[in-house]
């Protein structure tokens, strides 16, 4: 068995700790109610300290592109020569603050969903920031009602993923508003105000409101304590998958796997899927690099490119390199097909992981009462934005399982540290451990970043995915003569070359 739930030794109470931290200093009034930054949790009256009201004025859109096919970065049994991409919405008001949000996708059909976001963030222009937030879970199902393009859904592909964008722009804005990091505003609600964000219609015959605050209230206990681990930057071990990718030859993934072991990681994994012996071997080298009895946990991805009689054929072949989990072993809308490897699988020890490519809580509330799956691998994006993820974080605690989320792609690290801090602090009460690429951080205006095999609690108020402007115009696709790198020659083999 795994230990999931890292309690580091010697980590005593340390009361005041977020008074004296550096972010937490400055007192902004609040607004809605949702108290100070130096950790008071006083609520005060909302409306005597509301500062003056904020109106979404207009939004745009940006397609933006990194050329990652080049070297293979990202490259996997199905995905093999992606540009990893941020389809963005950035939504403008009349004060200081304008909102970032984005979807990650690979490349080609980014486009598309910019053109999405154009449509659903047109439902936000001309409102009041207040009168958005003060019941999410009803805008969020505002959102996703509009008859026309829900026909393009019903609350998936395309329409979704926009739908992400824009509501990750919101909490983006309001986080900005408020001072605080999107984590840390989720973290200050009460237990009424986190559920009143959800859309509980499709769920409730997994998790009802009245469950899932009695979950939230059982939780208060010990939450003091795990804030302190967040502020101590101990609230989330990091994974790396930097080592793995399928197009990297294996003195690379030797030379790789060893960098991310003396940098602190003891959670790796691995792309397969390709022949078994080609599997076979790398898996050999992750293995003589990290050892069997070191504390070190493989983990293996395979992308969906398996039936499910073939997961089961080839995953036996794998198995005595004991990996914790094979994720994505099938079609990502396959329950019973995941419930069908798991239950292969479990003799054997090796554990189901699915959700990157999970569509919205529905298909996740399916794999949780099935029992379908080990890990579930919430995606800050496919999933329609923080709402959306925080139902299913409540359904996860609810069935006990552990929540890994997808984060191998450009912006999703610098989200999903902020959601694996929330289900730490907040809803599981358990450590799990959480995706690290380290790739493209460096456009970020504020980064993720791993230290001691642990992300760095964010700590600048937003949802960290707002991209440095000169990266913007760097990276847009197709982009400005003269300024973007699509139109420079460089980009002529992606751009000419055969379409994988
Ligand atoms: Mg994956």
């Amino acid at each position: 068995m795994h230990q999931l739930d890292y309690v580091p030794a010697g980590k005593e109470l340390y009361h005041g700790l977020w008074m004296q931290h550096k972010c937490y200093n400055v007192r902004i009034p609040h607004l809605f109610g949702f108290g100070f930054l130096d950790g008071h949790h006083a609520r005060a009256s909302t409306q005597a300290n509301m500062p003056g009201e904020i109106t979404v004025t207009g939004f745009t859109s940006r397609d933006v592109r990194f050329p990652t096919s080049l070297d293979r970065t990202g490259s996997d049994a199905m995905n093999a020569a992606g540009d990893y991409s941020a389809a963005y919405c950035v939504l403008e008001t009349d004060a200081q603050h304008s909102g970032h949000g984005m979807t990650f996708t690979i490349g080609r059909g980014n486009d598309l969903v910019c053109a999405a976001i154009n449509h659903v963030a047109e439902r936000v222009r001309g409102r009041t920031l207040s009168s958005l937030v003060a019941n999410w879970g009803q805008t969020w199902r505002f959102l996703v009602s509009d008859s026309q393009l829900r026909w393009i859904g019903p609350e998936k592909g395309v329409i979704h993923l926009a739908l992400g964008a824009v509501v990750n722009a919101l909490w983006d804005l309001w986080a900005k508003v408020l001072g605080k990091p999107v984590w840390r505003v989720v973290a200050d609600m009460t237990p009424e105000q986190l559920v009143d964000c959800i859309d509980f219609r499709y769920i409730t015959d997994a998790i009802t409101r009245d469950e899932a605050l009695a979950m939230l209230r059982a939780r208060e206990h010990g939450k003091t304590a795990r804030l302190r681990d967040a502020l101590e930057n101990l609230a989330v071990p990091a994974y790396t998958t930097s080592a793995g990718w399928l197009g990297y030859g294996e003195d690379k993934l030797r030379h790789l796997l060893r960098e991310a072991l003396d940098q602190g990681y003891k959670h790796f994994k691995l792309k397969v899927g390709g022949s078994l012996d080609e599997d076979r071997r790398r898996l050999s080298i992750a293995r003589d690099v990290i050892g069997y009895d070191r504390g070190n946990v493989l983990m293996i991805d395979a992308n969906q490119v398996w039936s499910v009689p073939e997961a089961v054929e080839h995953m036996r072949y794998l198995s005595d390199f004991k990996p914790w989990f094979i994720e994505e072993p099938t079609s990502p809308d396959d329950i019973v097909g995941h419930k069908t490897v798991r239950d292969a699988l479990k003799p054997l020890g090796v554990g189901v992981a699915t959700g990157e490519m999970c569509q919205n809580r529905v298909i996740f509330k399916q794999l949780l009462q099935m029992g379908a799956i080990d890990v579930c691998q919430i995606d800050a994006c496919r999933l329609g934005g923080v709402n959306e993820v925080l139902a299913v974080l409540l359904m996860a605690a609810k069935y006990g399982v552990p929540v890994v989320p997808h984060s191998g792609g450009v912006g999703l690290p610098e989200y999903t540290q902020h959601l694996s801090t929330i289900d730490y602090v907040v809803v599981s009460g358990k450590r799990s451990v959480l995706e690290y690429v380290d790739h493209l951080h460096e456009h970020f205006l504020h980064p993720s970043a791993i230290k001691d095999g642990y992300y760095q609690t964010p700590l600048e108020p937003g949802y960290s995915v707002e991209m440095k402007p000169e990266s913007m115009d760097r990276y847009e696709f197709p982009g400005e003569e003269g300024v973007s790198w699509w139109r420079s020659e460089e980009a002529k083999p992606i751009l000419e070359g055969p379409k994988v």
